[in-house]
C-alpha cells in the first residue's frame, strides 16, 4: 500500500453520512439550471444555485455561448498572456469597468482564481492585510499566498477592525479585503463603517462582490454602488458563476493597479483565458442584467416574500439581507437529515456545516433567483416548516 493510500484509507467521514442514508452532495443533475432541476430522475425546486439573476437557462444567453464556440471553437488552449486574449476577453473587460466605475479591469478563468492570484500580487513583505473572519475560502487562499502580515477580525465587528488596525504603521500599506455579501448567511459587510476607517487609518480596501452582483445597487452593480461606495473601493472582484450564468471572474479597478496585475498576477498570467463560451455568455448576462431592471425587482419581490414568510413561521433566518436565506439547524446531524426530507419532497438545499460555519452554527441555505415564482417559494416554505416542526427545530 502507497503512503498516501496507507494515510487516507482511514478517511471515512462521508460514508458515515452516505451509510446513513443522508449524504447530500455531488448530485447528478440531467437538465437546464433553473427554478427547477431534474436531478436522480425526478424534478426539485431548485433553492440551492447562486444564479441570482436566473440567466443560466436563457435563450439569449445559450445562443451567444453557441455562436462563440462556432467563430472561436471549443477553447483558447493558452494564457491571455499569450495565444489566449480574444476581443470578446478585451470587450467583457471594457464593459465591466465601465460597469463598475473602474478605470479598467481583468478576467480571469474563475472567482476563485481571481482572490488567490490579485491578493499576493498587491500586498506582499513589508504590508499587512487585513480580513473578515467569515472571508470566502477564495480570500482564505489569497491571503496564504501573500507574504503581507496577516490579521483578522471578528465578523463585522467595526470595533474589533479599528483594534486592529490602529495597531499599524500609518505609512504602511494595509488592504482590507472583505466579502460584500457573506455567502452562508447572507448579511452585507459593513462598508461605510470599513470606509471611514480607511480614511481614519490610511488604508486599501477590496470588495468581493461575488453574491452582491445583479443583485445589490443600480441596475445590479453591487453592494459596493449599494452603498454609494465604489469610489471609495480600490478593487472591486466579481465572478461570472453566480448571476452572470457562465464560469470566470474579474477585478476591477484604477488602471496602473490593473496594469500591475495583467503582467504580475500568477493566477492570470499561468492559467488558460476562459472558454470563447463562458465569455460570451457572460456578456450577454451583463447585458441582459443592464437592460432589464424587471429581473432585479422581482429577485427583490420573491427575496422580500421569502423572508417574511420564513419569519413569520418562526424560522431563525439570522441578519440576512439578501437573497440568501440562513435557515439555522444547530445541529450538524439534524442538518443533514432535513436536506435530505426536503430533497425527498422536491426541495434542493444546501446543508452549510464546519468548515463553513461553526458547529453551533450549522444551517441549511435557501437561495433566491429572479425566475423562482411566488407560489414556487411558498412550496418550499411549506416544505421545510413541516420538516423543520417534525425535527423540533420550529414549534
Ligand atoms: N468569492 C465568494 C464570496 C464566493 O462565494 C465564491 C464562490 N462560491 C468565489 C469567490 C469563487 O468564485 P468562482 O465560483 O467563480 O470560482
Amino acid at each position: 500500500m502507497g503512503q498516501l493510500q496507507e494515510r487516507y484509507k482511514n478517511y471515512r467521514e462521508p460514508q458515515k453520512y452516505m451509510e446513513a442514508g443522508v449524504y447530500p452532495y455531488f448530485r447528478e443533475i440531467t437538465s437546464k439550471q433553473g427554478p427547477v432541476v431534474t436531478m436522480g430522475g425526478h424534478k426539485v425546486l431548485m433553492f440551492g444555485s447562486n444564479a441570482y439573476t436566473g440567466l443560466t437557462g436563457d435563450d439569449r444567453v445559450i445562443e451567444a455561448a453557441k455562436k462563440a464556440l462556432d467563430k472561436y471553437g471549443s477553447g483558447c488552449a493558452g494564457s491571455r498572456f499569450l495565444n489566449g486574449t480574444l476581443d470578446i476577453h478585451v470587450q467583457l473587460e471594457k464593459e465591466l469597468a465601465e460597469f463598475e466605475h473602474k478605470e479598467d479591469a481583468l478576467c480571469f478563468s474563475t472567482g476563485f482564481s481571481v482572490n488567490s492570484g490579485v491578493i499576493p500580487a498587491v500586498v506582499g513583505r513589508g504590508d499587512y492585510l487585513i480580513c473578515d473572519d467569515r472571508d470566502h475560502a477564495s480570500i482564505v487562499d489569497g491571503r496564504r499566498l501573500s507574504f503581507a502580515t496577516q490579521l483578522h477580525y471578528k465578523h463585522n465587528d467595526m470595533a474589533d477592525l479599528e483594534r486592529v488596525l490602529a495597531k499599524l504603521p500609518q505609512e504602511a500599506v494595509k488592504l482590507i479585503v472583505v466579502d460584500g455579501v457573506f455567502s452562508m448567511e447572507g448579511d452585507l459587510c459593513n462598508l461605510p463603517a470599513i470606509v471611514e476607517l480607511k480614511h481614519k487609518y490610511n488604508c486599501s480596501i477590496m470588495v468581493d462582490e461575488a453574491h452582491g452582483l445583479g443583485v445589490f445597487g443600480e441596475q445590479g452593480r453591487g453592494v459596493c454602488d449599494h452603498f454609494g461606495l465604489s469610489d471609495e473601493v480600490d478593487l472591486i472582484m466579481g465572478t461570472f458563476s453566480k448571476s452572470m450564468a457562465s464560469i470566470g471572474g474579474f477585478i476591477a479597478s484604477d488602471k496602473d493597479t490593473i496594469n500591475y496585475l495583467r503582467h504580475t498576477s500568477r493566477t492570470y498570467i499561468f492559467s488558460a483565458s476562459d472558454t470563447p463560451a463562458a465569455t460570451a455568455a457572460a456578456i450577454e448576462a451583463l447585458h441582459i442584467i443592464k437592460n432589464e431592471p424587471e429581473r432585479l425587482k422581482h429577485l427583490w419581490d420573491v427575496t422580500h416574500y421569502a423572508l417574511e414568510r420564513f419569519r413569520e413561521e418562526g424560522f431563525e433566518i439570522g441578519e440576512t439581507e439578501s437573497p440568501i436565506i440562513p435557515l439555522y439547524v444547530r445541529d450538524i446531524n439534524k442538518t443533514f437529515l432535513v436536506t435530505k426530507f426536503a430533497f425527498d419532497a422536491g426541495v434542493f438545499i444546501n446543508p452549510v456545516i464546519p468548515p463553513a460555519c461553526a458547529p453551533q452554527d450549522t444551517l441549511v441555505r435557501f437561495a433566491l433567483m429572479a425566475s423562482h415564482s411566488k407560489e414556487q417559494v411558498e412550496e418550499g416554505v411549506q416544505v421545510l416548516k413541516k420538516i423543520f416542526v417534525e425535527q423540533g427545530i420550529i414549534k
